[in-house]
């Protein structure tokens, strides 16, 4: 793991069981991220959640740590950016999402359609509480007639008060299998946003190890993007179901404690 840690130039955090578990913190976070620029190793808190940056720019604000917009990526911020990477500047896109999810696709230059008044060149799906049979009919009629498939993030639950809710790809499942489309995921396991994170930070996927709690989501999309991995034990997943999932990190770490003291004694 030493020599492993000499070659690295960058490093993506999870955050819910990884730096967070609700909202308390797992580790000293403004200790973790002064190593990390003492170190001058370059990082990205990097989320499925669809939740704005600037609301977990608050949160982590309120464990005393002041951390830029540009460290924090979350699907949200992550799919906007993809579609300014590949579809020109005033493209029409329908949007079945929460408020955020539009404004941060807006504020990129696209025109987000209330309906069907023009064809959208792009449908893009996030989780919407709001999910009508109107806006399913909307992104099946704009997909029919040639606009591309685009889904936040491929989670099907997601933990709420009232238990796990239908989340964003409950939604592209239906609407895949009313048009036969198949959607571009940008969220974990796929590499999207974990090439998108290693591409903010300037560095080439083999300089930058990405650590979290889950095997399903973390470990594997890190190794669809090339990337090393670090299983912490903090949150999902821990050393007894690597063997029972068969996926493997490059490593096992009881929490992000153990990440610091590594890095200290290595660099
Ligand atoms: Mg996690």
């Amino acid at each position: 793991m030493d020599s492993l840690m000499e070659g690295m130039k960058g490093v993506i955090l999870d955050i819910d069981g990884t730096l967070f578990r609700g909202d308390e913190p797992l580790v000293d976070l403004v200790a973790l991220f002064s190593l990390l620029n003492k170190k001058k190793l370059g990082y990205v808190v990097a989320t499925n959640n669809t939740k704005s940056a600037r609301s977990y720019q608050q949160k982590f604000k309120d464990h005393g740590l002041h951390l830029s917009t540009d460290h924090i990526f979350t699907c949200t911020d992550a799919t906007a950016d993809y579609l300014k990477l590949h579809y020109p500047k005033g493209a029409d896109v329908f949007v079945i999402g929460k408020e955020a999810l539009k404004e941060e696709i807006a504020q990129r230059g696209f025109q987000i359609l209330s309906g069907r008044e023009r064809d959208a060149r792009v449908v893009v799906v996030g989780g919407d509480f709001d999910l009508t049979y109107e806006k399913l009919k909307n992104a099946v009629l704009h997909i029919q007639e040639g606009a591309r498939l685009i889904g936040t993030n491929p989670d099907m639950l997601i933990p709420t008060e009232e238990g796990l809710v239908p989340e964003a790809g409950t939604t592209l499942a239906a609407i895949e299998a009313a048009t036969g489309s198949h959607p571009i995921i940008i969220g974990k396991p796929e590499p999207i946003l974990f090439e998108m994170a290693v591409a903010k930070m300037g560095l080439s996927p083999k300089e930058v190890i990405m650590i979290g709690d889950r095997l399903d989501t973390d470990i594997k999309g890190a190794k669809q993007a090339g990337l090393y991995s670090l299983l912490v034990e903090t949150g999902v997943d821990s050393r007894k179901s690597v063997v029972e999932k068969g996926i493997h990190p490059y490593g096992i770490i009881a929490n992000l404690d153990e990440f610091m003291k590594i890095l200290k004694e290595s660099r």
